[in-house]
Parts: C-alpha cells; structure tokens; sequence
C-alpha cells in the first residue's frame, strides 16, 4: 500500500508544557510515539511521501483573543513557540510559506526531485490545504510519481489537535478519496467533548484509527 505521512502542527506552543503559548493537555505525552513515526516516515521517505503542516500566524491573527477570536496568542511567525519540536524535526526538511501554489509547474519537479525528507507547509487555518502547494504537491505525488488514484494510496495523521488541525486533515483528505488512518495514539485534543465528535466524525465519514506500534511495524499492538 501506498502511504503518505502527514505530521499536523507539533510545534512548541502545542506540545511544550513548559513555554507552549497554546498547550494542548497531555501533548508532551505523545513525543515518544511522535518520534517513532517521523523516524518511520523519514526511513520510508525514498518510496513515500512525508509532508506536514506549521501553524503559522501574524500577531494580527483573527485567531487570537486580543483580536476578537478563541485562542490565545501561538505560533507567530518568527518565535520559538511556532518551531517544530527539535526532536521531531528531520535533518533534511523543506518548509514552504503560504505564499500560493508552485509557479511554474516545473518547480514541483524539482522540489520533488530534492532530497528533503519532510515537506512542511506553513498556514494560517486549521486545514494544510490551506496552503495551495500542500495540494498541488499531494495531487502531484499521487498522479505523477505514484500514478495511481487516491483511493490506493493510505494517509497516515498524526499530530495535534485532534478536533482542529488534525480533523480538518482527516477529513479533507477523505474527501479527496483518500484511505485516511489517523493514529490514535499520537493526537491529542484541547476538549474531551471536542475530540469524542471528532471521532464520531471521523466514525461516519470512513476514516480509519491505527495505532503506532501497527503504523511502525511493532509486533505489538495496545489492547
Ligand atoms: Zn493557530
């Protein structure tokens, strides 16, 4: 089965208890297995596709309290807060600004053809498909390198928060006709209400939970 690793918004002020601006309850708990699946999807990264979203906002996001939204201050461009966890942070990885899809289409080739292990995609919202070149690269790798369809190919979720950047992941993906396997040992979700619908969603909209013992290829599965 084809794969594509999609790692959703684990950066500092999610999962760091300490300094994390928007600190998602238990996210520091996830690291080990978070760690286990980057090191799968960079090891599997010469036959699949490893991609993954940055939260990334100015301080005049309509996100944050002081300008009328839900959440506190988090991830603004340029702090600590917004920086991959170090330890889940590949040696080779590509971020690409939310600055419109890739210009000409050539660019896709070569940045496909480089040797990053990780392709992060900064954006603004809940949804990676935010940022237009997380589509055209998936449809790309899908079509141009995998020549197959969607429904072939598996994307594997993991990340933070589940009924926020996660969900919008999952279902977006499932909506393009993708197999989706979230994994269910390595999201974490800011409500126990928010993450019970997310489920219930992903439930009637098809999507699968897996978890990381099964994802890495661990004999073991948890009971
Ligand atoms: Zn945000």
């Amino acid at each position: 089965m084809n794969r594509i690793y999609v790692d959703i918004d684990t950066q500092i002020d999610f999962l760091d208890r300490q300094i994390g601006a928007l600190f998602v309850p238990n996210a520091d708990k996830l690291v080990p297995n978070l760690q286990k699946l980057v090191q799968k999807a960079v090891a599997d990264s010469n036959s699949t596709l490893f991609i993954g979203s940055l939260d990334s906002h100015t301080f005049a996001c309509g996100e944050f309290v002081e300008n009328g939204g839900p959440f506190p201050r988090h991830c603004v461009s340029g702090t600590i807060g917004q920086l991959k966890l170090p330890e889940l942070m590949p040696d080779r990885a590509l971020v690409l600004p939310n600055c419109g899809g890739f210009e000409p289409y050539e660019q896709l080739y070569e940045v496909v053809a480089g040797d990053a292990q990780l392709f992060l995609f900064e954006k603004n919202m809940f949804s990676i498909f935010e940022n237009e070149r997380a589509e055209e690269l998936v449809n790309f790798w899908t079509e141009h390198v995998l020549k197959t369809r969607p429904s072939d190919v598996e994307v594997i979720i993991f990340g933070v928060a589940t009924e926020f950047c996660v969900r919008a992941a999952a279902v977006e993906f499932r909506e393009r006709g993708y197999r989706v396997r979230v994994v269910r040992d390595a999201i974490a979700g800011v409500t126990v209400e928010g993450e019970a619908a997310a489920f219930q969603e992903f439930w009637d909209k098809g999507i699968d939970t897996v978890w990381t013992a099964e994802v890495v290829g661990e004999a073991k599965v948890p009971a």
